[in-house]
C-alpha cells in the first residue's frame, strides 16, 4: 500500500487545508509501514519541498497550463492516470470545495471505495474503517473500504498540522491532461481579506446587527483579528452580505480555530456549518439564546457596545 496525497493549490499558493491532509496522509502511511507521496497539478510559486515538514518524501508536480484552474472532470481524469502511474492504493483529498467536486469522480474512474468528510485516522489492522461525521458534524459513521483503491477526503481542521523538520523531493510527473470542458475567461474576487474557508479566524454577523449600515463593527474586528467575515442566512438573504459569506447547512461548512458570532441566535441549520470550529465566542443580548449553549465563551450584552469595547482591547495589546 502506497499513500498519495492531493495538494490543493490557487494561484500557486498551497491552500492551508493541504497541509492537514498531507499530515494526515504521512501518519496513515505511517501506520501501513509505507511512504506518503503527494501530487500537485499546476504552476505553483510556493516551495513545494516544505511538505517534507508534514512527512511528505516526494513531490509529483504536473505542469500544464490547463491545470491551472480547477476542472473537475480534467482534474478527476488526470488525478486517476497519476494513481495508476504511481500504483498508489490510497489518495487522500481535503474536504474542500475542490476536494467535494473531485474525489467522487476519481473514485469511480478508479473503481475504488470513497469515504467522505473523514475525521480521524482508519483502523488498518484486519478491516480498514474510516470514521466520518455525518448529520452536519451531529454523529459520527465507521465505514469500511473493501476495494484495492481508497479515497479518502479529510475534514478540515479535525487532525491537526503534526509537523517535523523535512523536505521533499520534487519530480515531474507527465500525463495526458484532456482538454478542458470550461474556459475561465476572468476571476474577480468577491471575498474580503481572507477567505472565508482558508480562514483560521472567522467574525460573524446575524439579524442582531438590525442591518448592512452596521457591518463596520464587524469588519472592523476582523480586521483587527486578520479573519474572514461571514453571516448567517437571513443576513444574506436580505442583501446585507454577499451569499458567499453565509454560512450553515444550507452555505459555506467552516471548522476555523476561532468563530465569533454576533448577534446570531444560533438556529440548528446555523449550527450545522460553523459547529467544528475549534473556539466558538458568541456575543448575543439574549442570555437564553440557543447558541450560547454550543459556545466555548458567551458575552450577554448589546453587540453595539460590546464589539467595538472588544476591537478596541485588541488593538491595545
Ligand atoms: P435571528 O434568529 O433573528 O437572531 C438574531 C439574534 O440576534 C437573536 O438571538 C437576538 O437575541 C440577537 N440580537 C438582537 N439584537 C442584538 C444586539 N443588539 N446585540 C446582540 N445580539 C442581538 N440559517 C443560517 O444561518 N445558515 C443556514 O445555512 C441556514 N439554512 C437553513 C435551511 C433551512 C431549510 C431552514 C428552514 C432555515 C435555514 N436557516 C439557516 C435559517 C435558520 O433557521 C435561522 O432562521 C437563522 O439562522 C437565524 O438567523 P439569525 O440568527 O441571524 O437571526
Amino acid at each position: 500500500m502506497s499513500v498519495l496525497i492531493f495538494i490543493d493549490q490557487s494561484e500557486g499558493h498551497i491552500k492551508k487545508a493541504s497541509f492537514e491532509a498531507a499530515a494526515y496522509g504521512s501518519a496513515l502511511a505511517k501506520q501501513l509501514n509505507t511512504t506518503a507521496n503527494a501530487l500537485v497539478l499546476g504552476t505553483v510559486s510556493d516551495n513545494l519541498a516544505q511538505l517534507g515538514n508534514y512527512g511528505v518524501s516526494k513531490v509529483y508536480q504536473i505542469q500544464n497550463d490547463n491545470l491551472n484552474h480547477v476542472d473537475a472532470l480534467v482534474y478527476a481524469k488526470v488525478i486517476s492516470g497519476a494513481v495508476q502511474q504511481l500504483n498508489a492504493s490510497v489518495l487522500v483529498f481535503s474536504h474542500n470545495q475542490t476536494g467535494k467536486a473531485v474525489a467522487p469522480s476519481v473514485a469511480i474512474q478508479l473503481k475504488a471505495g470513497l469515504v467522505t468528510g473523514a475525521c480521524a485516522l482508519p483502523t488498518t489492522d484486519n478491516d480498514f474503517v474510516v470514521k466520518k461525521t455525518v448529520f452536519s458534524g451531529k454523529a459520527f459513521a465507521y465505514v469500511k473500504i473493501t476495494s484495492a483503491i481508497k479515497v479518502i477526503t479529510i475534514n478540515p481542521n479535525s487532525f491537526g498540522m503534526q509537523t517535523a523538520e523535512g523536505s521533499a523531493t520534487i519530480e515531474q510527473l507527465t500525463v495526458d491532461v484532456p482538454a478542458p470542458s470550461v474556459k475561465v475567461v476572468a476571476t474577480n474576487k468577491v471575498s474580503g481579506e481572507v477567505p472565508l474557508t482558508e480562514a483560521d479566524i472567522v467574525v460573524s454577523g446575524g439579524r442582531g446587527l438590525k442591518g448592512p449600515e452596521n457591518w463596520g463593527i464587524v469588519e472592523d474586528l476582523a480586521h483587527t483579528l486578520h479573519a474572514a467575515t461571514a453571516c448567517s442566512r437571513p443576513v444574506a438573504d436580505a442583501h446585507w452580505r454577499p451569499h458567499h459569506e453565509h454560512v450553515g447547512q444550507t452555505g459555506v461548512q467552516i471548522a476555523p480555530n476561532l468563530y465569533i458570532a454576533i448577534g446570531i441566535s444560533g438556529a440548528i441549520q446555523h449550527l450545522a456549518g460553523v459547529n467544528r470550529s475549534k473556539t466558538i465566542v458568541v456575543i448575543n443580548k439574549d442570555p437564553e439564546a440557543p447558541f450560547f449553549k454550543a459556545a466555548d465563551y458567551g458575552i450577554v450584552g448589546d453587540a453595539f457596545e460590546v464589539v467595538p469595547k472588544l476591537t478596541a482591547a485588541i488593538k491595545a495589546m
